[in-house]
This record gives C-alpha cells, structure tokens and sequence, in this order.
C-alpha cells in the first residue's frame, strides 16, 4: 500500500504544491486528497510534460494558483478529493474550475467530501471585522473566512457541503443559523445576515456543485484497497499548525501529519511516507516571530531570486510581500519530528545561487539560554537569537538541473547539512518552479539498477 502524506515543515508557502504535483504525476497517483485549509491556501504547481512537446496539453509550463483543488489534477486518471478536514469557499472553487477548464486541464476528477465545512459570505465578514477590531494584535489573516468557519465547525453550528444538498434541512436550520450569525457580527459592529439571501445562495451552490459533493468515505476505502498509490496533501506548515505553531499566529485546522489521518480518512496507520517540505530558507506571511528574518537589501535578495516573478515571494492567495530569512534548522528538525518524517523536499536551492556564503541557525539564544526546540511560549519566541552557523555558498547554477549529482558540491553539502541537523534524509532539492525542476538523490542509482 502506498500513502504519501506531503506536509509543511516551515510556515506555509514551502512549495508542497509542486512537490505534490512531481510526486503524483511520476508515480500515477489514483487519488490526492487535501486534508486541511481552504481557501486560504495557494499552491503553485506549474505542470509540465515531455519538455513542451507540440502534442502536449494546453496548460502545460502554465502557473496555476490552486487554492482549494488539490495538485494532483494535472495527473491523468488521478481522483482529486478535498477531505473532510477542508472548509470549501463554493464560489472560489468554480472559479478555479472555470480558469482549469479554460486551460484545458479536466476536471471532472475533482470531488467535495461531503463532511467538508461552507465558507460562507458572513464568514469572511466576520474575518474582517475581528482583524479590524484586534488592532494592534491583528494575526495576518488572509480574509477569506477561514478561521470563522472551522470556529463554527467546532462550535458545532456550521454547514456541511452535504447540507446544501439537504434543501429541507436547510429550510428549517438557516433561520437559526442566520440569527446566530447576526448576533456574532453585532458583536463585531456588523449589518445583519439576510435569511433569504442565504437561502438563495445554498440553492445556487447546490445546482452548480451538488454534482461533485460525495461521501469519500468509499473512495478512500476502495483506493486503499487497491493499494494506492495515494497522496494526502497538506496546507500551512507546522509552524502555523494550530497546536505546534506559533500560537495565536496560526491558522485554525491541523497541518500536520495527525491532521492528514483525520482530514482525509486514512488511518494513520496506513500512512508509510512522510514527505516533509521546506524551502531552502525561511519565509513567513503573516503575523508572529521569524526568528532568523532578514531585513533590508539581504531580505530583498532572497525574495525576489528565481527567475520569473511568479517565483518571488509574495504570497499566492494575497499578493502580500513574504518575510524572509536564513534556513531554520531548529524549526524545521521539530517540525520534521513531530510529523515523522521520512524524507524531506528542500525547495528552491536555486534561490540561492550565486551567493557567496549561506547561513543556517542551528539553535536558539534565550534569555542566556541555549534552546534546541522552538519555545512553546509565542511571546518568549520573538526574543530568541539565532545561533548561526555559516556555509560556502555556490556560483555554479543548481537552477534546473534535475540529477543530485550534477548539484553544485556546495549546494549538496548544504543539503546535507540541513539533513544532519534535521535528522531526516533529504531526497528531494528543487531547483526551479517547474515540475521536473527536481533533483531526486538516489534516482540515477535506481535507474541504473532498473
Ligand atoms: P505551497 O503553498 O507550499 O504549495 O507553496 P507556494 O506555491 O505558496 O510557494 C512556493 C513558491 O516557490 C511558488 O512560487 C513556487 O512556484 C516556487 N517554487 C517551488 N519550488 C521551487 C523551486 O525549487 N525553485 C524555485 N525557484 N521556485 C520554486
């Protein structure tokens, strides 16, 4: 049986999208199901197939921004599932659809669990008005009503996708739902919630993606029977996760390999690989401490390296610029841990090309203290120092090159630093956006075996 669970190991925007993508199209994945997230999220894949041959699709070396779909749609035959841990913004989601379909890509595939939590209108609203009302101490939120509806999943009030196929029910809940939702924007000093608009709205969704709500239950019983292979895919990384991140500067769903279980209905004991992803320096978005930021010329440097501005970094789902910094190895080796890791993707080496030395902090300075593992106490956090320990950096490209052994030696060691202080192998470098813009260490020896 083959389950692949691909999780963050940094604060989000680790480049799990394409990691997904390579790691589906290359082994014929049969189903990738999103475990956690929302809209929120957004995963760049840029799928590519034989080197742009005139036969190929027509979205192949596109940029896709896939928020909810999950990054196994451009893999033929693959079913791609958002779970049950997932919070769907209906009308997002057909416009994802719409821009796939407009590029060719088929999405038939793509189905809703039906156990998935509704972004609702009110709920981004409610984002709104709390980030406003928070003032200094807002979080960094993306706006889009994520937060507000997995606190209405917990608080046990919320729609399900397969309560909009449940017209009765909804006719006799909303009344209630809707009063709810009002007094909690009063509270906020927001307008009511209209009880026949959102009447509306549930019915309108229902007609345009009652088709794809299902119960994944049996799909992913009968895909692990098959014995897969199966990929379950993670948004935001550990430190954002909402019990292991830097709380509150966290998003409100699990991000872990935990959540990939529950999020998705496999049995964490079916799960064999953990692919841990992160880039090969830190960037954040968002609120809360980065301990090794950078500021100034150094920060701009690693944000806009990469070739094409679609790789630099600011956020897919906000456009927001990303903070940036040098390789966390005390993040990353506890994030590495407490997903169980069993191999790990280190993105964007080539970001890192040309520069004279590279620097990865290896613990943390606290209060005259040295610290091993991210403190648990947020506000403690923001004064710990980096501990750095500094590497040669490299002038030959690693942008493209697809074999570990043709990395420039400076760029595998730093690789093998990053797996010496996090404990877990490095299997995967990226070396650019693309999908087959990947080194896969042993790959040429398992060839040569074949
Ligand atoms: P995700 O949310 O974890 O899927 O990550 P994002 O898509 O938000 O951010 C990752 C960014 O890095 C995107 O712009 C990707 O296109 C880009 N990216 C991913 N891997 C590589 C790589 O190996 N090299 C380069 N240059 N860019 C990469």
């Amino acid at each position: 049986m083959s389950v692949t669970a691909v999780v963050g190991c940094g604060w989000g925007d680790e480049g799990k999208g394409k990691i997904v993508d390579a790691l589906a199209s290359a082994r014929g994945a049969k189903l990738v199901i999103r475990f956690n997230g929302g809209p929120n999220a957004g995963h760049t894949v840029v799928p590519e197939v034989d080197g742009g041959a005139a036969s190929a699709p027509r979205w192949n070396r596109v940029v896709f921004r896939l928020h909810q779909v999950p990054s196994g749609v451009f893999t033929p035959g693959c079913v791609c599932v958002c779970g049950p841990g997932t919070v769907i913004d209906p009308d997002g989601f057909l416009a994802e659809i719409a821009e796939l379909e407009a590029h060719g890509v088929d999405t038939e595939r793509v189905l809703l669990s039906d156990r998935a939590h509704v972004v609702l209108p009110v709920h981004r609203q409610r984002d709104r008005l709390l980030e406003a009302a928070r003032e200094g101490l807002a979080q960094g939120t993306t706006l889009r009503g994520v937060g507000p509806a997995y606190e209405d999943k917990v608080a046990r009030i919320g729609l399900r996708l397969g309560d909009l196929l449940d017209r009765e029910y909804l006719r006799e809940y909303l009344p209630f739902f809707a009063d709810e939702q009002s007094r909690r924007l009063a509270g906020l000093g927001g307008e009511p919630v209209g009880l026949q608009e959102l009447l509306e709205l549930c019915d309108r969704w229902a007609d345009r993606i009652g088709n794809r709500i299902v119960d994944s239950y049996p799909i992913v019983r009968d895909a692990l029977h098959e014995g897969g292979p199966i990929i379950l895919e993670g948004q935001l990384g550990a430190g954002r996760d909402i019990d292991w991140g830097i709380y509150p500067y966290v998003t409100s769903s699990g991000a872990t390999t935990g959540a990939a279980a529950t999020g998705s209905g496999v049995p964490a004991t079916a799960i064999r690989e953990v692919v841990g992803v992160v880039k090969a320096f830190a960037t954040s978005v968002g609120g809360g401490p980065l301990v090794t930021e950078l500021f100034g010329a150094e920060a701009e440097r690693l944000r806009t390296a990469g070739g094409a501005e679609t790789e630099h970094e600011y956020g897919a789902t906000t456009g927001r610029a990303r903070r940036c910094g040098w390789f966390d190895a005390v993040a990353a080796r506890q994030a590495a841990a407490i997903n169980g890791c069993t191999a790990m993707a280190v993105t964007k080496l080539d970001a890192l090309d040309g520069l004279p030395e590279v620097k990865i902090a290896t613990a943390y300075e606290l209060d005259g203290q040295m610290l091993d593992h991210v403190p648990s106490n947020t506000r403690r956090l923001a004064h710990a120092e980096p501990v750095y320990e500094t590497l040669p950096g490299w002038t030959a490209p690693s942008r493209e090159i697809r074999e570990w052994d043709r990395l420039p030696e400076a760029a595998r060691a730093y690789a093998g630093r990053i797996e010496a202080l996090v404990g877990v192998p490095v299997v995967y470098a990226g070396t650019g956006p693309s999908r087959p813009e990947m080194a896969e260490r042993g790959a040429q020896e398992e060839r040569a075996a074949r």
